[in-house]
């Protein structure tokens, strides 16, 4: 599941894009000024970042560079603004923006660019993520531990697994790792706890490394 950052500080506009994403089955997440939405984009680089031009506390322009600047990783950004002035779209990009979209823009336009810069995130990565012994293939769905053979992961445990590999090294929390793995279909309460049994089971020596925060969720524990 892909996720967004929504920074906008005109609330009911920010709360039309989350739900048309949401709708779209993408994970959202919101912020209303500036440090606070590039304090979140650091934190957890999001794999798209819809970003308002002017915003309290610290403009998008400034956002965007500083992001550019302090990130480890790109972070797709598309620009929001209402005005249509050729200045403003040479500092957007002069600061690292990839797109811009003009308000007022169709709900459509701007799921699609997004969908587009997560295409383009996507390109750039790896299929192969290597964390600590294990070695998952994204492309071919595997996993396997040190020179050992494919662990047989079932697709939930194997899910799970990508997921807490693909946020580590933060924490993923019970109710993001729900709706990764089930999106719109809830399941029966003990459904998490009973993959994660499965997929410790199935890591056999390194079950260690998922590691329950209590309260919290899960994360690898790796180094780093
Ligand atoms: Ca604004």
């Amino acid at each position: 599941m892909n996720r967004i950052l929504v920074v906008e500080d005109h609330a009911p506009l920010r709360a039309q894009i989350a739900a048309l994403l949401q709708g779209a089955g993408w994970l959202v997440e919101e912020a209303s000024d500036g440090r606070l939405g590039l304090q979140l984009a650091l934190e957890q680089p999001p794999d798209v970042l819809v970003l308002d031009l002017g915003l309290p506390g610290l403009d998008g322009i400034e956002l965007c560079r500083r992001l550019r600047e302090q990130a480890d990783r790109h972070v797709p950004v598309l620009m929001l603004t209402a005005r249509d002035g050729l200045d403003d779209k040479r500092q957007g990009f002069g600061a690292g923006a990839d797109d811009y979209l003009l308000k007022p823009f169709a709900g459509e336009e701007l799921l699609w660019r997004c969908q587009a810069l997560a295409r383009r995130g996507e390109l750039g990565r790896s299929p192969v993520l290597q964390r600590g012994p294990l070695r998952i293939d994204r492309r071919a769905g595997a996993v396997s531990a040190g020179d050992g053979p494919v662990l047989p992961l079932p697709r939930q445990a194997y899910r799970l697994l990508v997921a807490l590999a693909e946020a580590w090294p933060r924490t993923v929390t019970r109710s993001e790792l729900q709706q990764q793995l089930w999106a719109d279909e809830p399941p029966e309460s003990d459904a998490l706890r009973s993959h994660l049994y499965t997929l410790r089971q199935a890591l056999a020596a390194d079950q260690a490394l998922v590691k329950t925060v209590h309260g919290v969720g899960l994360r690898l524990d790796l180094p780093g």
